[in-house]
Parts: C-alpha cells; structure tokens; sequence
C-alpha cells in the first residue's frame, strides 16, 4: 500500500486498466485452443501458460481418492477424433475444434450406420450454426458435437467413428498462488480451469485471475491472498477437502469467471448475502456500471455452490458478467475470441483491483468501551466548547464508536454514515491511539470452525 492508503495508486479509473486488458487478452488468445476437461494435460498445460506470469504451486490428486462425498475421476486424454463418411473423408474433426468431442468420452473405434450413429450426436436445433459443448464426466459414453445443420445434411451410409483417447488412472490437477501480506489472513480468488475452447467460460476468469494475483504480488498487501485454479466442481471439492485446516483463516473470496463478454457487471452474493464481500462488491460493481446486476444466492452456477455449501457456508460470492446460461453464446462454439470485448475485460479488472482494495483497506475494529459513549472530551478527541454541531471528524468518531462491534469495516462505516474514508480512518486511527479501540484481524464465523471429516488423503 502506498501513503495515500491505495493498494493499486496506478490504477484509479478504468482507463488505466487498457494495458491489463490487452494483457489478459493474448493470454485468452493463447490458451483458447487447448482442449481441456477436468483432468489430462490441458489443464497441465493451460497452469504452465499461467505460469509464465505468475508463480504457481501445483497440486495432483490421484484418481480414486476420496474428496468430500466425490471421489477423484481416472485421467482422460485425447489425441484425435474424428468421424469420416464412406469415400474416408473427415466430417466431424477434433482437430478442427475441440468442441466436436463430447469431453470425456470413451476410447472408440467402429464403423456404424448413420441411424446408430445419431444417438452419440449432439446439437443445438434453436441455434442451428453452433457446435454445442457437451461432457460425459461420471458417466462412460462417447459422442461428438456438430452445428444442427450439418446434421441435416448427413446421407446415410456407414460412417467410421474414432476417439482416440485415454481414460485411466492418473491426477486431477490444481493450482494455486499465495501472495502473502502483512496478515495471514486469507481472501480466496478461485476460477475453474476445465473447459475446452470456450473463450468467456472461462479463459477471461483465468486470464484476469492470473493477473490480478500478478498485481497484488507487486504491492505489499494487508491481507493474504490465495489463487485457486482448480477444475469445476470436483476440482474445488478436492481443494476444500485437503484444505479443511486453513479454511477458519478465510475472511472472503470471490469465485471469478465469464468477464470478457458485453454482458453488465453482476455479482452474486454468497449464501451469507451480507458479508463484507457481499456489501463490498455490490457497492463497486453499482459504482462501476449502471446496469450492473446483483444476484441473491442460488445453489447453481460455479463453484460457489461448494464454497457456500451449508456445512462451509463461506463468505465467498461471484463476479461474473453474463452469467451461466444468461447469455445465447454460452456453451457453444460461438463463445469464441470475437465474443471478448476489450472494453469488458477492462472494466472486469477495474473491478477486481477495486473490490480486493476495499477488502484490503477495510479495517474493523472492536470498541473497548461500548457501554455508553466514553468520555471524548477528557481524552483531547472532542471540542470542549459544547452547543456547536461537530465537524466531520467528530461525527466520525461517533460512527466508528458505535458500529465497531468486530464485524463492519471503515468501509462499511463511511458508505453508512456518509462521511470519506479517509476521515473515517483518521478517526480510528485517534481512539486506537487513545486505546478506545483495537483492530481486529479475524472474524469470520464459520459454519463448522472445526470439521470433522475422513483423515486427509495422501498426495504428492
Ligand atoms: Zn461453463
């Protein structure tokens, strides 16, 4: 932090994060074409990528162990796939977009007629032009996705079908990066790392997630912040299994993703709905953007459905843009490069740096004389002279007095009473010092502070 109380001084206004977003950009531009899936070397390949710019720690989990009530699925990777018609000629070609292959599907080789074939095709009817996404994670099945009207246009014949794949035991992979601050506390950031080419869901998450961690490693910190890039679903399952121990050091986090698209601003709060994340991100995205969305929880989207499970119910929301299924692209191949907007990963990462740095400057504290207002005048803080109305200043000792029970922060306090944080922390500052208040570094109440669980699994 700088001496004007600023976690990120160089970046006040969203014009100054053009350079971030093009940043961000050639890193989506460059992971896009990887096919990835929930386990297999896309994702190994796509944390190496991010590892150019940014340090990670990389965990495996080996197939078969146990997480939660899930168990860790056997490795899948392909090489090729492709379905050919009589003349040997390639209709259907993973090479041509990973789409194609229904992810995770089975190893195949076998010839077919086109009425046996069609029951391992998917399309989107409504939207004819577009190869849909499709996966098979926990159930055995292989298949290949094409565009409704290239399925038309199939004769029938006998159609050779290949997927040259591997599903075997092997490792889900994560990663993660810890920048440490003055605190141990800890706000989590976590994106899913598992889909194929999908440009918005979710290359822009990983890309602005990576570069933020980027960001925060420049500055020095109040908090601790810890980057997930896990695989949805099981691979945040997998990280809150092994990570249970750590979890009490959790003060918020926000699960990011889907930020490049034109879609507004939206954030989705935590199963909580008004913790300091929850309060704090919806008064930056409102700041932000005028048509920004604010969404009540729901236990369906990403990986804010583990984070806010009942049994962790962590202060943990969501910054998307269109989330989910909100927007026609989504799942198809039509979430491409061209549906990355310059102007949203800007204003994404504006956000970003805005919320972590509310969330780092939001000091609380516990008022130590909280029966009655203590005594100001005798201590220096008030003006003697009684009847005129107090100045900024003394209102905000007031304000800091009566809301500093542990839970609300400087900035819930200013965005309450009106009055600049900066005011507001000066105040803080003189009752610390006059030893009326002391900060407090820890108040997340957890669910379950102490789970008890299977014994954590052995990994490498
Ligand atoms: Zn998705």
């Amino acid at each position: 932090m700088d001496a004007t109380g600023r976690l990120f001084p160089n970046y006040k206004h969203v014009d100054d994060c053009a350079l971030l977003a093009r940043r961000a950009f050639e890193l989506i531009r460059d992971i896009y074409p990887i096919c990835r899936s929930i386990t297999g070397d896309g994702v190994r390949e796509t944390l190496a990528r991010v590892a150019h710019l940014i340090p990670l720690d990389i965990s495996e989990v080996p197939s078969g162990t146990p997480v939660l009530d899930w168990e860790i699925p056997r490795e899948w990777n392909i090489r090729d796939a492709y379905v050919a018609d009589s003349t040997g000629r390639r209709i259907i070609d993973f090479r041509v977009h990973n789409l194609h292959v229904l992810n995770y599907s089975t190893p195949i080789r076998v010839k077919l007629p086109l009425a046996e074939l069609r029951a391992h095709l998917y399309t989107l009817p409504h939207q004819p032009d577009r190869i849909p996404y499709r996966t098979s994670y926990w159930r055995e099945h292989w298949g290949f996705c094409l565009t409704h009207r290239q399925l038309e246009t199939l004769p029938d014949g006998e159609y050779e079908v290949v997927i040259d794949a591997e599903l075997k035991p092997g490792r889900l992979t994560y990663a993660e990066r810890l920048v440490r601050g003055e605190s141990s506390e800890e706000f989590l950031i976590s994106t899913h790392v598992c889909h194929p080419s999908l440009a918005n869901d979710n290359c822009s998450g990983i890309a602005l997630a990576a570069l933020l961690a980027e960001q925060l490693g420049r500055g020095k910190p109040r908090l601790s912040y810890r980057f997930l890039f896990a695989p949805g679903t099981i691979g945040s399952i997998a990280w809150l299994a092994r990570n249970r121990d750590r979890l009490r050091r959790l003060r918020g986090g926000l699960v990011v993703g889907l930020l490049g698209d034109p879609g507004p601003l939206t954030f989705k709060r935590s199963r909580r709905g008004n913790s300091e994340v929850d309060r704090i991100a919806a008064q930056v995205v409102r700041e932000l953007d005028p048509a920004a969305r604010l969404l009540d929880f729901s236990p369906y989207g990403y990986d804010e459905r583990q984070f806010c499970s009942p049994g962790f119910d962590l202060p943990v929301g969501r910054l998307t843009r269109s989330a989910n299924d909100m927007y026609p692209e989504y799942h198809t191949s039509a979430d491409n490069l061209e549906l990355i907007r310059a102007d949203a990963l800007a204003q994404s990462m504006f956000a970003l740096l805005r919320i972590v740095e509310r969330v780092d400057t939001n000091r609380r504290y516990r008022n130590l004389s909280p029966f009655g207002e203590p005594r100001l005048g005798k201590r220096g803080l008030f003006r003697a002279t009684g009847g005129a109305d107090p100045g900024e200043f003394e209102h905000a000792l007031l304000w800091i007095l009566n809301q500093s029970d542990g839970g609300r922060g400087i900035h819930d306090i200013a965005a309450g009473s009106g009055l600049p944080r900066a005011v507001v922390q000066q105040a803080a500052n003189a009752l610390v010092a006059a030893g009326l208040l002391e900060e407090v570094f820890l108040e997340t109440p957890l669910a379950n502070p102490e789970p008890s669980g299977p014994p954590e699994t052995e990994v490498e």
